[in-house]
């Protein structure tokens, strides 16, 4: 063994140690630091190292190098995208995940995905799902709305007799996957699915809203030769609006289609119970995409992806091969998702749900609504801005009252990066800004800080 590596392990809960202090500064350090630092030039890429220095050497090198660079997104105040943070108990499991270093997806070494079948039964709980449902995780809301569509491609197959797993996508013909105001990541799934961007059909919203218009979708449908796909958006990231599920359904009764739903963040209305209703419908969908990295606040990267129709999901991913054996009832994981080897995901969920269970999250989703309102009120009675939608749960989507110019939002945005991050979009063809709050850490001293600083910047730029 390399000496230095050698004197690594020798010294290993010495540079745990060392690594926990660099961990509790960092954290200890998140409400005083800026919330992005201002764009320095980039580094130099340094050369590949020759020879070992061992951890402390690199502690040091991330800490003087990198740390400076890295934003406080973990932190209570980055309302950018919709981004959570990583409860204590979550970071707990996450570190532990590493330290167990599994790689748990079949039963010839089980204990993991064991784990993980407990772990994605009380997230079915959490979201008020049934037992038809049957889950996996996987990396992040984009990889659950692509295995989610990649079981709709089958199901698709199934209706007309062919199998595009076997035989490719283009077995089916032309596709049509309906949605009012799908995310972004709904295309990149379909593109890399083989069904093609253009296989997505923007179904007009209610008028004023993001939700799909239920009258419109049933017309698409009606004019849709053979079976479809509706992918239904349970909270869109603009304005958190949520298509009426029961509503779609009922379209059921006189139309083929898989139903997708996007809940990546919204799933969480279910914790609220002023706000469960917008969820009410779930379990009826037959793949649903929910990100647990946003308002679960366990670390980068987690999601959970359900379906009624594991089968087809196993026709999809089944990863055949002599050492694996055969699929039975309940298939390993190396047969439900785009991964074969991925680490223990579920640990940090496990561990964040064990510690705080239904009622202390619901009180981290509650805490943020109550938050984002706050703001929305405090921006509302600001002359400086205007609200371009009502705060329906965690988002605030607003614009300047002046001149709301996409330059004039950046430099709004850039003002305050420092002590608030918020994105751009472009909500009914106005340039905004989105605050979205997702943080377990967040509180209403947060909400006066980042309003008196918005508030403070409108003043100030040109
Ligand atoms: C965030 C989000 C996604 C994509 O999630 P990633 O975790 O970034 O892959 C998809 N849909 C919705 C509604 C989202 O909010």
């Amino acid at each position: 063994m390399d000496r230095t590596l050698a004197a690594d392990l020798a010294r290993l809960p010495e540079l745990l140690d060392a690594t926990r202090g660099a961990a509790a500064d960092a954290l200890a350090s998140l409400d005083a630091r800026p919330v992005v630092p201002a764009a320095g030039k980039p580094h130099d890429p340094e050369p590949l190292p020759e020879h070992a220095t061992g951890t402390d050497t690199a502690l040091a090198a991330f800490r003087d190098r990198w740390e400076p660079r890295l934003s406080a997104s973990a932190g209570p105040r980055y309302l950018g995208f919709v981004t959570g943070g990583a409860t204590p108990a979550a970071l707990a499991g996450d570190w532990l995940t590493a330290v167990h270093d599994q790689n748990s997806n079949s039963a010839l070494d089980g204990g993991g995905q064991d784990l993980e079948r407990e772990t994605v039964g009380w997230l079915r709980d959490l979201f008020g799902l049934t037992a038809a449902h049957s889950g996996t995780f996987v990396s992040g809301a984009t990889m659950s709305n692509t295995t989610g569509l990649a079981i709709a491609r089958e199901w698709l197959g199934e209706r007309l007799g062919v199998s595009p797993a076997e035989d490719g996508a283009a077995a089916l013909g032309p596709v049509r996957v309906l949605s009012g105001a799908p995310h972004s990541s709904i295309a990149k799934a379909l593109s890399v699915l083989g069904l093609g961007r253009n296989s997505l059909v923007r179904v007009p919203t209610l008028p004023g809203r993001e939700a799909v218009d239920p009258a419109a979708l049933e017309r698409a449908l009606a004019g849709t030769p053979g079976p479809a796909v509706v992918v239904a958006n349970a909270g869109t990231v603009n304005t958190v609006d949520f298509d009426d599920l029961r509503a779609i359904e009922a379209l059921r009764e006189r139309h083929d289609f898989w139903l997708h739903t996007d809940a990546a963040f919204g799933a969480f209305a279910a914790l609220a119970p002023e706000h469960a209703h917008l969820v009410d419908g779930l379990d009826a969908s037959d793949s649903v995409c929910v990100d647990l990295h946003k308002w679960l606040n366990v670390p980068y990267d987690s999601a959970v992806q359900f379906t009624r129709r594991r089968d087809l999901q196993a026709r999809v991913f089944q990863n055949s091969a002599a050492y694996l054996g055969p699929l039975g009832a309940h298939p390993d994981l190396v047969h439900l998702t785009p991964e074969n080897s991925h680490r223990l995901r579920a640990l940090a969920a496990w561990f964040t749900l064990r510690a705080y269970g239904r009622q202390g999250h619901r009180e981290i989703v509650e805490r943020d609504i109550t938050c984002a309102r706050a703001l929305g009120a405090a921006l509302e009675a600001d002359p400086a801005f205007t609200l371009l939608a009502p705060v329906r749960l965690n988002v605030v989507c607003f614009t300047l009252a002046e001149a709301p110019t996409p330059e004039r939002l950046t430099a709004l945005r850039e003002a305050v990066a420092a002590e608030v991050f918020v994105t751009p979009t472009v909500y009914g063809g106005t340039a905004a800004v989105r605050a979205a709050f997702s943080n377990w850490r967040t509180t209403q001293a947060d909400v006066r800080r980042a309003a008196e600083a918005l508030g403070a910047a409108a003043r100030e730029i040109a």
